[in-house]
């Protein structure tokens, strides 16, 4: 069982991070001075896995639409951009403090957490009940007509309602009376001695130059989509783009988030994929239907099961968007959003074109007339998208050791295209200096298209566990018969299926197995 805000997690949340640190996926930054709360580095093995994710997004966001293109902004941009975007004096959370535990929450998370207890009941009931009643079994029905159940799902609705409103109106104080009415208690503490709700700003600033006081703050961006819409002009002129077309970036974003405490899942510095698509008005809801089917398609040629993925309709709509979704995962901790899909009406646009003077209009040919675009938006944080396949990649299944007998292997099951190591080369022994010999000249050639590793060390099966538990698809394993036949064993990691093969094989095997293309290609 877990609870939010790092304790008490579940055993499989604890696995995951101990297992990254363990084997260099993601270390705490900074650890030898304790670390810097909710920052992280990402270690050798790391590092590939997250250029691999980032590549399969950039292939199949730009290479795969011929009207997306690439853009890599800077970091700070004119302080204006964030007044213009509304975050300087709107990117808020509600913040809370408890005065006994002396620890900070998001107002609106202390209430979702809440409602999150009252679905678990919700399921439970309905699980059982589904069991009594087999195949007569009407879900829906059965939640409007038990008593409890009904009464559960109506209040549900009501807390949401509130909080809805209080969230667009800006109303701390009842945010905070919904918490008091509520009796929601510090999940630390038990403590029900709140002080009052108020905002709290999620931009870091820094100092540019020699300026000092106010002229000189600058913002490290919040997110990426900014640099997007003020560079709107200059990629499509230069593009010479036509109406629909998308612009993509991947970077850096900060924000000094009030709860940061669940590993990579909410960090004060990230990184984000965005792509902002500039549509014609009127025609953004085909668009937002197409993108939040292809994002779905997406997540899910990865192999991740559609029981641990699911659509979440936002609740309260900002207010320059007309419609919002979210993807969610099923974290350890339960689902939480992964991606957000967006459709923003021409709200970026327009605010730039007010605070900066500068037209940002579209002339569309075919209809003879400018107008600013509408946009929909594709928002996913790399580093979350990281700890989803982590969390689905991980597991313990039991496998025939050398003596035939039973035993517990970890192993992450990564989609082979994603691997950050694609194949081991392991001599069988390391005494034979034919079969060491043998083993390098294949891995020094197989070094040219793949991330490979070459392991002599201790015995064939810690080996194959060892590539096992970082999801190395392939291991080829050179034995005293390929000194006679240059044949190799080829090990699958899921399967354990093993398959001899000539030397002269390998490489395209290993290719086509762990090709990007095979995930791209399912895209389609
Ligand atoms: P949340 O509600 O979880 O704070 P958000 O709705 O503020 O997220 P967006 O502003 O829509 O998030 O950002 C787009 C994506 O960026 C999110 O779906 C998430 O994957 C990622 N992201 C946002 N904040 C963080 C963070 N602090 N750490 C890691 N990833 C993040």
């Amino acid at each position: 069982m877990q609870l939010k805000y790092g304790i008490n997690m579940s055993d499989l949340f604890k696995n995951i991070v101990s297992h990254s640190k363990e084997y260099g996926f993601v270390f705490p930054s900074s650890e030898i001075y304790d670390g810097l709360s909710a920052v992280y580095d990402y270690g050798p093995l790391g590092t590939l896995l997250k250029n691999n994710i980032r590549e399969y997004w950039w292939k199949s966001m730009v290479q795969l639409h011929d009207n997306i293109h690439g853009l890599d902004a800077a970091i700070f941009m004119a302080p204006k951009t964030w007044k213009a975007s509304g975050h300087v004096d709107a990117f808020m959370d509600p913040l809370i403090d408890n005065k006994d535990s002396k620890k900070r929450y998001r107002a609106d998370v202390l209430i979702e957490d809440y409602l999150e207890k009252i679905e678990k009941k919700i399921d439970k009931e309905v699980s059982k009940a589904a069991k009594r009643f087999g195949d007569d079994f009407v879900e829906e029905k059965f939640k409007a007509e038990h008593p409890r159940v009904s009464r559960y799902v109506q209040t549900i609705g009501e807390i949401k309602s509130e909080m809805a409103r209080c969230l667009n109106e800006n109303d701390l104080k009842g945010l905070g009376t919904l918490i008091n009415e509520l009796d929601i208690a510090d999940p630390v503490s038990g403590s029900r001695n709140w002080t009052e709700v108020r905002q709290f700003n999620l931009m870091f600033s820094t100092q540019h130059g020699s300026l000092a006081g106010g002229d000189g703050k600058l913002y490290l961006r919040p997110e990426t989509a900014q640099g997007i819409f003020v560079n709107f002009l200059n990629v499509a002129n230069t593009t010479r783009s036509r109406i629909p077309f998308g612009i993509a970036q991947t970077g850096k974003a900060f924000r000094n988030e009030i709860i940061a405490r669940q590993f990579i899942f909410r960090m004060r510095e990230f990184e984000q994929m965005e792509m902002q698509y500039f549509v014609r008005p009127g025609e953004e809801m085909k668009y937002y239907e197409y993108w939040k089917d292809f994002r779905m398609k997406w997540h899910r040629a990865m192999g991740i099961p559609e029981s641990k993925l699911r659509f979440h309709l936002h609740d309260n709509l900002a207010h320059y968007a007309n419609a919002a979704v979210d993807i969610e995962f099923d974290f350890p901790f339960g689902f939480k959003e992964l991606e957000g899909i967006h459709s923003r009406t021409d709200f970026d646009l327009k605010k730039h074109q007010e605070f900066s003077g500068k037209k940002l209009q579209y002339f569309d040919a075919e209809l003879n007339k400018n107008y600013t675009p509408y946009v929909v938006e594709t928002s996913i944080g790399l580093d979350r998208m990281f700890l989803a396949l982590l969390s689905h990649a991980y597991q313990e299944d039991e496998v025939p050791d050398a003596d035939g007998k039973a035993s517990t292997r970890l192993v992450l099951k990564l989609p082979p295209a994603l691997a950050p190591v694609k194949c081991a080369v392991l001599p069988l022994v390391k005494n034979k200096e034919e079969l060491t010999e043998k083993a390098r000249s294949i891995f020094n050639s197989l070094r040219f298209s793949f991330d490979c590793q070459y392991d002599e060390k201790d015995a064939i099966g810690r080996r194959y566990r060892r590539q096992d538990a970082i999801g190395t698809p392939y291991c080829i394993t050179v034995d005293f018969e390929s000194l006679e036949d240059d044949s190799v064993t080829l090990r699958e990691r899921d399967s354990l299926e093993q398959q001899r093969l000539h030397i002269s094989e390998v490489e395209g095997v290993i290719r086509e197995k762990t090709s990007l293309n095979t995930l791209l290609r399912s895209l389609q």
